[in-house]
This record gives structure tokens, C-alpha cells and sequence, in this order.
């Protein structure tokens, strides 16, 4: 995974919906989801973060990083549990028939505008 494109990526959804909502705030800050299972290293994320915001509209922004947990749901014995690979067998039954739902995206949940001066 290259975060440094995932980071543009990023911050060319950030412009498309701040234009959308019509604003012209300073974004303060983002959240993001990014799943345990999605392969995005984290400190890297930060790291290219650091290194692409300057000059864009999320300079100065605060980067919030949630890493939600995939969820691991055993078709044979029920059982549900954290999934910590893509190939995780049940923890209750030892079985590998397990669906995995969850932590495996690079979400952008919110953005932070900072309020305008009245
Ligand atoms: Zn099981």
C-alpha cells in the first residue's frame, strides 16, 4: 500500500466535499476509519500526512485515526470474534469456515470546519 497516494486520494475527497457543502472554512480537522485489516499503515498515513498537508486545504488539520477491528463470524459453530487476518480460523471451534466482515477499508468518516466568525 503507498500511503502517500492513498493521502492525496484523501485530500482530494476532503476539497470535493468541503466545494460541495459550498465552504470556504479552514478544515480543523479529519476522521478517518482505517480497518486493521486494510493494510494501510498508520504511522505511515501520519507520515505522509505531515508531508502532503502543507499548502493544501488541510494544512494545520488534526488527524484523528480510528482502526476499527474486523469482525470474524464462524459458519459452523457460530461464534464471534476479532479477526486478525484475512485467513483467521474460530477461536471457539478451530474451523477456517469464517466470514469476515469489517476493518478492511480506509474510511474518511468526518471532516471538521473551523467555525466562521460572525
Ligand atoms: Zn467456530
Amino acid at each position: 500500500v503507498h500511503e502517500l497516494s492513498l493521502v492525496e486520494t484523501l485530500i482530494e475527497q476532503v476539497a470535493e466535499e468541503v466545494n460541495r457543502a459550498g465552504q470556504h472554512a479552514r478544515v480543523i480537522r479529519l476522521d478517518l476509519a482505517v480497518g486493521r485489516l486494510s493494510g494501510v499503515h498508520v504511522e505511515s498515513l501520519r507520515f505522509a500526512f505531515q508531508v502532503l498537508a502543507p499548502g493544501s486545504l488541510v494544512d494545520g488539520a488534526e488527524l484523528s485515526i480510528r482502526e476499527p477491528p474486523a469482525q470474524g463470524h464462524c459458519r459452523d459453530c457460530g461464534a464471534s470474534f476479532e479477526a486478525i487476518a484475512y485467513l483467521a480460523a474460530c477461536v471457539r471451534c478451530g474451523s477456517g469456515n469464517v466470514r469476515i466482515e469489517g476493518g478492511q477499508d480506509l474510511l474518511l468518516e468526518s471532516i471538521e470546519l473551523e467555525e466562521e466568525d460572525e
